[in-house]
This record gives C-alpha cells, structure tokens and sequence, in this order.
C-alpha cells in the first residue's frame, strides 16, 4: 500500500496528476514495440537504501540499463564507473547505460531539450533566457552552453538557487552568463533569440497559470520552449504561438529525452513520432 502511495506521488510531482501508467514506460515501450525490439522497459520502485543493491543486482540480471529519477539522480553516481560530460557538469544523472560492462551515467533531460531545439534553430552564438533555477534549468542550461550559446540569463523567483546555477555556467562552461531576479513582470531584453520557461508553472492542475513575462516582448520567429508536459498546450505556447514565435512544447523534451535513452541501450534510433503518440494517449 505505502509502495504505490509513494510511486504515484513520484509521478504526480513529475506530471502534476496521479497516472496509472508510467508515461516514460509506454512511450519507450510503443518505440520497442514499431521497432521489433524484443526489449522491455521496467517501472520498478527502489527505496533510497536499497539503491546500491538495486544497481548491482541490475547488472547481475544482465539489464543494459536505466533510467533513474529523483531521489536517487545524485546518489546512483557513487555506484557508477564513469560519467558523460553533462551528467558530471550537472552532478545528476537520470540514465545509466552498460558500456563494455562498465556503467556510465548520462543526463538526457537536457539533451532532449537540444534536439528539440536544434529542430527549430542552430543554438550556436544565441541569445537564451531561462526561467527556473532546478534540475531541469540547470540540464537545459549546461546542454544549451555545451551546444553553443554564447549568452544565458537565468530568471529565478529564488536568488540563492538562481545565482548557484549562473555561477556553473559562467566558471564552468564556455558561455556568458548573468542572474536577473524575478520580483515582477520580466521583459525579455531586444536580441533575445530564444526564451525557455524551466518552472513548474502551468503543470496540471494550475493550467491557468502563467509566467510574469510581458508578452508583448515575445517577437515574431523568437524560439519560446516550455518544459511542461501536461498539458503540452500552456498558456505559454499559446500566448508565443498567438505571437508567431517558434515554440516546443514539453512533449518535445520528453520525447526526446526518451529517444536518446533508447538510442544509448539498443543502438537503434527510434521513431519520435510513434513515441508521442504514445504519450498523447497517455495524457488524453
Ligand atoms: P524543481 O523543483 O527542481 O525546480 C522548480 C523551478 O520552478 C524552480 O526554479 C522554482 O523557483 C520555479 N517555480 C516553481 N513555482 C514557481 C512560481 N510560482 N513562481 C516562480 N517560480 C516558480 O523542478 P524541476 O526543475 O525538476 O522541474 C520543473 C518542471 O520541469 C516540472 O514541472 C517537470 O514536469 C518539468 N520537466 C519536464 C521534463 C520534460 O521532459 N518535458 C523533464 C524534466 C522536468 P524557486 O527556485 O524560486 O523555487
């Protein structure tokens, strides 16, 4: 009883609903499944002192990895071989892949969100504001500055965690970056190329949310991401698509993010679009 209370409030915090279904599970599961993979992909709940022995007892069973989610996105490093670049940047790792039998921890939040982005525009030398400061600004942030930006401005209600993630940025990578605290309605600057909201705004239930972004700053053919997932249509996308901006919407990141993760464990590069309608299914 306490194990499904416990998964389905992990599920609410990422979705914002209790879903019976583990989204990521059916939408890596349809890819299998086009793809002729005899594969499977397992929700399995793991308490936080039982994650050495679940990490193990995953290799001795012969998976070829995993991904992992909050509690243990920190935690699992002890228990890896290696790291990829934006995992060890981030200190977070939310996909571990089985590498000449070493396991090698990735982080492919943010590289989702590249993919999506690189669909619509060249990130190199752009102009980028994020809102937020947690763990999905700082994977979109380091993944933006590894592609290319030359400039990001963090927008966060929190000065401490806004400031914590511009510092990475500025000493860590090869990008400008600057903190604005958000204490009213933001102006995005003129020369902002592309605008990401990396908050929980909007999630369901609070779809009537929105940023405090002057939207009239929004221009036409500015790239405007949310990383929200449901409902992928928020006030956010409709207010840049009204605008005639470029938008990606939290499908996007997610689908990607999946398609990345599979292509680490199979080799095979699946069919995003059989993914996300498999996710739109999920969420109706
Ligand atoms: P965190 O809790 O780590 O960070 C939340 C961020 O949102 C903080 O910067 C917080 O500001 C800000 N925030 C929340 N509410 C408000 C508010 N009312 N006003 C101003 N700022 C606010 O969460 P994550 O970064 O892990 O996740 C954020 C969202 O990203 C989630 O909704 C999740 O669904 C989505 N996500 C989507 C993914 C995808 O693939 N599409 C992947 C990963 C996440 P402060 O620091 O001031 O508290």
């Amino acid at each position: 009883m306490t194990k499904e209370l416990n998964f389905k409030q992990e599920l609410t915090a990422a979705f914002g609903q209790p879903i019976s279904e583990n989204p990521t599970q059916v939408m890596v599961e349809a890819a299998y499944r086009h793809h002729e993979l005899d594969w499977r992909y397992l929700t399995i709940e793991v308490a936080p002192d039982g994650l050495e022995d679940a990490v193990k007892g995953a290799k001795a069973m012969g998976f070829q990895g995993f991904n992992c989610t909050i509690p243990h996105k920190v935690k699992v490093i002890e228990y890896l071989d290696g790291l990829g670049e934006s995992a060890s940047l981030m200190g977070a790792v939310n996909c571990v892949v089985r590498r000449d039998g070493q396991w090698i921890g990735e982080n492919t939040d943010g590289k989702g969100f590249v993919e999506s982005l690189c669909e619509l525009t060249d990130p190199s030398d752009k102009n980028v504001v994020i809102f937020g400061a947690g763990g999905a600004a700082r994977a979109i942030g380091v993944e933006v500055a590894l592609a290319g930006a030359s400039k990001i401005t963090i927008v966060n209600r929190t000065v401490k965690r806004g400031e914590e993630l511009t510092k990475l940025l500025d000493e860590k990578l090869p990008v400008e970056a600057d903190f604005v605290p958000w204490d009213g309605v933001y102006a995005a600057p003129d020369g902002t190329d592309v605008l990401i909201n990396a908050t929980s705004i909007g999630l369901f239930p609070d779809v009537d949310a929105r940023l405090a972004l002057d939207v009239d700053t929004l221009r036409e053919g500015m790239v405007v991401a949310d990383v929200i997932p449901n409902p992928p249509a928020t006030n956010l996308v409709r207010d840049a698509r009204a605008k005639g901006c470029k938008v990606i919407d939290g499908l996007g990141m997610l689908v990607n993010q999946g398609v990345i993760g599979i292509r680490h464990w199979t080799g095979v590069d699946p069919d995003p679009a059989v993914m996300r309608a498999a996710l739109e299914e999920v969420f109706g």
